[in-house]
């Protein structure tokens, strides 16, 4: 278990949240979780990480607070999520996570900084800005392909662009996940996720 003291070191944790079917829904920081404690909406915890969060001492008792906090909470939302339409919004960053930081031209390894998003059918040919239709790519291979299909400009794609489901987004967006919180988003996702085999679990 570990402890974390009312300090700004509880920001860069996350809760995995799901809703009272067991689905996850979304990152929540630590002081979004003290919350639902306090409010009670908590129906359930399932991962195997704790964190003790410890406040202010009491002033009749002498005693500090202390809360446990799970690092997957089940919360009684009873709002049903719709799986099947889920597309999460395209951003850069999201992207390039998407695509392991990989140039799915020239198949390197960038950072951020030297990647560009490229519409697999130029935007000028009448191709969308949508997930399937981009591609993480490095400026190099975006100037070269310039404003061609993959087959007239002669470059092949390394990987098939998908877009995430829900969980697969969770994982993407997720800043520190821990090894129980992945777990379980693992088994969340499908068997053909393209996730699985980079995060090494089969
Ligand atoms: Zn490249």
């Amino acid at each position: 278990m570990q402890v974390i003291y009312n300090n700004s070191m509880i920001s860069f944790k996350q809760i995995l949240r799901l809703n009272a079917a067991g689905h996850p829904t979304g990152w929540i920081n630590y002081e979004t979780a003290v919350k639902l404690y306090h409010l009670g909406q908590i129906a359930y915890e399932c991962g195997s990480s704790t964190t003790q969060i410890r406040g202010g001492i009491n002033r009749l008792t002498g005693l500090r607070s202390t809360l446990d906090i799970n690092s997957i909470i089940a919360t009684n939302s009873s709002h049903k999520l719709d799986y099947s339409s889920f597309t999460p919004s395209l951003n850069n960053t999201t992207l390039f996570m998407r695509d392991a930081n990989t140039c799915l031209y020239c198949g390197d390894k960038f950072t951020h900084k030297h990647l560009s998003r490229d519409h697999i059918i130029p935007l000028s040919l009448g191709g969308e800005d949508i997930w399937t239709n981009v591609a993480t790519a490095c400026r190099r291979c975006n100037n070269l392909k310039g404003g061609r299909t993959p087959e007239d400009a002669k470059m092949m794609l390394v990987a098939v662009p998908f877009s995430p489901s829900r969980v697969e987004y969770l994982i993407l967006r997720g800043r520190t996940i821990l090894a129980d919180q992945m777990e379980f988003l693992i088994s969340h996702i499908s068997k053909n996720s393209p996730l699985l085999a980079r995060y090494k679990i089969t």
